[in-house]
């Protein structure tokens, strides 16, 4: 598998480690919004969240719990956003399940994406239409 995060976790390609352990890494993304921004990765491959079993999925967002309080408290980061980029229609380039958590400051100046108002009738519709139970 020609999986960039694989050759990290392999130790095949370099990485600055902020984390590691049986199940998952946390290295420092290589171009960050800004410093610090770290990604959280299972160890095992998975494309996306679908695909990453449940116990895995409970492994990576504990991990994403450390080191967001090592932001926090060791970077001083006011905040953090934690963002998946879920599939190639999202953003996603590397195949490999991936965590964002990107440090913030307060008055940063990051904007985060566009949000606007529903037409009326749209909500319930769209709601209707994802609805689980
Ligand atoms: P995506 O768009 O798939 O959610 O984000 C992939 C992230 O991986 C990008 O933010 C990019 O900067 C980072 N990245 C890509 N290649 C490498 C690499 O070789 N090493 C590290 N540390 N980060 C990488
Ligand atoms: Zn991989």
């Amino acid at each position: 598998m020609n999986c960039i995060f694989c050759k990290i976790i392999a130790g095949e390609i370099p990485s600055y480690k902020v984390y590691e352990d049986e199940d998952t890494l946390a290295f420092l993304d290589i171009n960050p919004v800004h410093p610090g921004h770290t990604l959280v990765v299972p160890k095992k491959h998975y494309a996306n969240i679908e695909e990453a079993d449940e116990a895995t999925l409970c492994q990576v967002i504990k991990t994403v719990k450390k080191v967001g309080l090592s932001l926090k408290n060791k970077l001083g980061a006011s905040g953090y956003n934690v963002q998946v980029n879920n599939d190639p229609a999202s953003g996603q380039l590397v195949p490999h399940l991936h965590f964002h958590l990107v440090p913030r400051m307060a008055d940063d100046g990051l904007k985060l994406w566009p949000q606007r108002a529903y037409q009326p009738g749209q909500a319930e519709e769209v709601m209707k239409k994802i609805k689980i139970n």
